[in-house]
């Protein structure tokens, strides 16, 4: 397992932690101010959310080069499936290739699919993730033809109605056997910290499956489930056996930091947040 205890350059901000990704939250930076705090205090990477990109995929992307940051990822697809998707379904795979191309406007290696939940009409799981397994059979070829490299994040079971019918890192898995094109998986300890079959399962996604990996924490005493997520250190997920498990797994790459944290975090100033995470990251995580 690597050691971090004297190095963060593979630690990644996602900038939800800030509180960028909702209305009325957050200290309100450019992602020129957040590419910047993230160079000088020699993180390695950084991952946006649409909302802050707009139109300006490629001159954030190329602020980013410039000072040497790497964009690793864009938050997110439409939801392809369930409630609050796209309607019609054109209207979804519209916005989903609107993703893939601010991805690749961004130079952003991946970009994240979070599939929606249950859709109307129907029961259960299986129809719905027939679906994501369609729409992400049709958008493969397009976002591989952008240099884009889609994956799957599947979310805890408590968003299975309406934001993520996938809710297993086994069913992300089935998934990608299902999908005929190349398409991975992003592991974040939210949502997989209590499953104990999570070894077993990223040793079978293996090194080319595996594109991201998220680090927070589940706070025993959570208030909402969306917004309050912890701080690495302060919650129940044994962080330091799951990167043991993901990196035995084969993965390599940045950990990047995404703590939704409406009543905490998201009220305090960015370098106190910033600073915060990185010494979590090296003694915790
Ligand atoms: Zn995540």
């Amino acid at each position: 397992m690597r050691d971090f205890s004297h190095d963060h350059s593979a630690l990644a901000l996602n900038t939800a932690t800030l509180g960028h990704n909702v209305e009325g939250h957050g200290a309100g930076w450019s992602p020129e101010q957040v590419i910047d705090a993230c160079a000088e205090m020699g993180l390695g990477g950084v991952v946006f959310w649409r909302r802050e990109i707009g139109n300006r995929a490629t001159q954030i992307g190329a602020h980013a080069q410039n000072v040497g940051l790497k964009v690793a990822g864009l938050c997110r697809t439409p939801f392809l499936v369930g409630p609050l998707a796209p309607q019609p379904r054109q209207a979804m795979l519209d916005d989903f290739e609107a993703s893939i191309d601010m991805a690749a406007g961004l130079g952003a290696e991946v970009l994240t699919i979070v599939v929606g939940g249950v859709e109307p009409g129907t029961k259960g799981i299986k129809a719905s993730l027939e679906r994501v397994a369609d729409a992400v059979a049709r958008m493969a070829p397009v976002a591989a033809a952008r240099d884009v490299k889609l994956a799957l994040e599947p979310l805890h079971p408590v968003y299975g109605g309406n934001r993520s019918c996938l809710v297993t890192l086994k069913d992300a898995n089935d998934l990608c056997d299902l999908i005929d094109h190349a398409v991975g998986i992003v592991v974040d300890v939210y949502h997989v910290w209590w499953d104990t079959t999570l070894a077993d399962e990223l040793k079978r996604a293996g090194k080319d499956r595996l594109l991201g990996y998220h680090l927070c924490d589940w706070l025993a005493d959570t208030s909402d489930v969306l917004l309050d997520r912890g701080m690495m250190g302060d919650g129940v997920a044994d962080l330091k056996a799951i990167r043991q498990a993901v990196e035995a797994a084969g993965y390599q790459g940045l950990c990047e930091v995404e703590i939704f944290s409406a009543r905490n975090w998201w009220k305090r100033p960015p370098h106190e947040v910033l600073q915060t995470c990185i010494e979590r990251f090296r003694s915790v995580c």
